[in-house]
């Protein structure tokens, strides 16, 4: 058994969630290795939206103000009738609770290539034209067989996480096994760049009718996304063909003006893995979980894996935590992915409705419901119920995030590490949790509202994880000690 470690943590297949994970991973204090098959980014057309929580991600990854000026923040997201009755409308808050909007659409190889571009600068070992062929666990650590062209090596890390996609070798190679929701619906997907978009509709719409449910989207810039499921019978073959994708385009009037950029037949479908950890060996993102894209949170719930994935590894390499830590990745994450997969299902089944007698019969119910004053609320994204948290009021919330007259947003001066935020000075108990009084100076901009969220609470103190999940409320030295308890270590500041 080798002992010497090439690195702390290999990831294995650099999409957002593998940049992601090695860019927190890195800020975590971790020596990371992150590879990838391909040398380039992936060039077809996938995720069109993200929300504030990955959002105020990326500020975490110091990427947050470069990923901001390449998207566009659409003001509601609706779903209509085919003669254009609105059955479902969610307004898009531009400032949300975590200090960002509530949504914003992307090019999605865009933003890895900010997210790629971080890395260099981060030192991540990179190594592109790298693949992951099968890999051996001991107690220590996980030796890796990889290719870089002909060139077999191997690289031995402490710990490995397969972000490698939905057909993920790293998942294959552990032998785990998929739970299906057997939701399936064949889509083409269609992005454009569209130089004089004119009067073209600046909106996020699923058009649920029955004749063709379609996507329609600006995303950002210039760049227009449709999305038409294909019905029974039709092959993905004849939907890429060109003729056939202006002939489906006609109904906007814009076929003149379009550069089809990337166009692809996916099937929408729901998947969860059994295990998310073996051992040293851990999966994230589409290796994990796959969804229907109708919510939009696909590569959201990926990039939530890294963020919450990350300092766990990080407490672990530093000797702050047991390992059984890593166990509770997956048990908070799992129940997470799921409420979410509900939800884009539940969305699918409005939208992909073929049958014109059951479309008439939702439109009847969703309408007589909008009749009736039933407002659309942004999605909720569900609070963590169980895992690393005490069971105290709001534990497992994700912590606002206040922004300050000047600008500033409350994490950049919370740090990397969990905090305690406390109503006046408390003993520091755990070396790992920093904690701040709200008459701190380096708070004050932030005094207020903090100071309104902990009355609220009725709490004399926060702890907040490094993700920014309330570990629990209450009183300072409990919090410290449930959270050394927790962590499974002793040792006090
Ligand atoms: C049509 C469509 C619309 C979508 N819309 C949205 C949306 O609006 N919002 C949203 O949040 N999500 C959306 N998604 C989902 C989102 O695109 C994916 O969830 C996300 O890209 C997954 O990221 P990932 O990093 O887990 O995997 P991937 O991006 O698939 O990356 C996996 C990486 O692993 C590498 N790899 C594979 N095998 C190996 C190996 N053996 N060795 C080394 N590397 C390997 C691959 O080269 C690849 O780079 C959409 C998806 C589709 C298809």
């Amino acid at each position: 058994m080798k002992h010497d470690f090439d690195c702390d943590l290999l990831v294995v297949g650099l999409g957002p969630v593998g940049d992601a994970l090695a860019a927190l991973a890195t800020i975590q204090g971790l020596k990371v290795i992150a590879i990838d098959r391909s040398s380039t980014i992936f060039p077809l057309p996938r995720a069109a939206v993200f929300d504030h929580e990955i959002m105020r991600i990326f500020q975490a990854i110091g990427v947050a103000e470069r990923i901001a000026p390449l998207c566009r923040i659409p003001d509601r997201y609706q779903f209509l009738t085919a003669d254009r009755q609105v059955l479902l409308d969610f307004p898009v808050a531009p400032v949300g609770a975590f200090g960002w909007a509530e949504t914003y659409a992307l090019h999605q190889p865009a933003v890895e290539q900010v997210l790629r571009d971080r890395l260099t600068e981060l030192d991540v070992q990179v190594e592109l034209g790298v693949a992951f062929e099968r890999m051996a666990q001991d107690e220590a650590g996980v030796t890796v067989d990889v290719t870089a062209g002909a060139e077999p090596r191997q690289i031995r890390a402490r710990y490995v996480v397969g972000c490698d996609g939905s057909w993920s070798p790293v998942r294959e190679a552990l032998g785990i096994k998929l739970d299906d929701y057997n939701f399936d619906e064949p889509w083409l997907v269609l992005d454009t760049i569209i130089e004089e978009p004119g009067d073209l509709p600046i909106v996020c719409q699923q058009l649920c009718d029955p004749e063709r449910p379609v996507t329609h989207m600006a995303m950002s810039g210039k760049r227009f996304r449709w999305e038409f499921m294909l019905k029974p019978g039709e092959s993905p073959e004849e939907m890429l063909d060109d003729a056939r994708i202006r002939a489906l385009l006609e109904p906007w009037d814009c076929v003149e003006r379009i550069a089809i950029e990337r166009k692809a037949v996916y099937r929408f479908h729901a998947l969860v893995a059994e295990k998310w950890r073996v051992g040293r060996i851990l999966i994230a993102g589409d290796a994990a979980h796959q969804m229907p894209p109708f919510a939009g949170q696909g590569m959201c719930s990926g990039i939530r894996d890294a963020a919450n994935l990350a300092w766990k590894l990080g407490a672990v390499i530093r000797a702050e935590a047991d390992e059984a830590i890593l166990d509770t990745y997956q048990q908070e994450r799992e129940p997470h992915v799921r409420a979410i997969i509900a939800t884009a299902i539940a969305m699918g089944q409005i939208v992909c409705l073929l049958d014109p007698a059951a479309a008439e019969g939702r439109n009847q119910a969703m309408l007589a419901r909008k009749a009736s004053g039933a407002q659309d609320v942004s999605v909720a994204y569900p609070d963590l119920v169980d895992g690393f948290l005490t069971r105290t009021p709001h534990a497992g919330a994700l912590f606002p995030q206040p922004r300050a007259a000047d600008g500033e947003l409350l994490d950049a001066v919370c740090g990397n590490g969990p905090v305690l935020v406390t109503r006046s000075d408390a003993q520091v108990r755990d070396r790992s949790v920093r904690a701040i009084s709200l008459d701190a100076p380096e708070i004050a901009k932030f005094a207020a509202p903090l100071g309104q969220w902990l009355a609220a609470a009725a709490a004399d103190a926060v702890l907040i994880r490094p993700d920014r999940h309330v570990f629990g409320t209450g009183n300072p030295d409990e919090l410290q000690d449930a959270w050394r308890a927790m962590a499974g270590k002793t040792a006090v500041g």
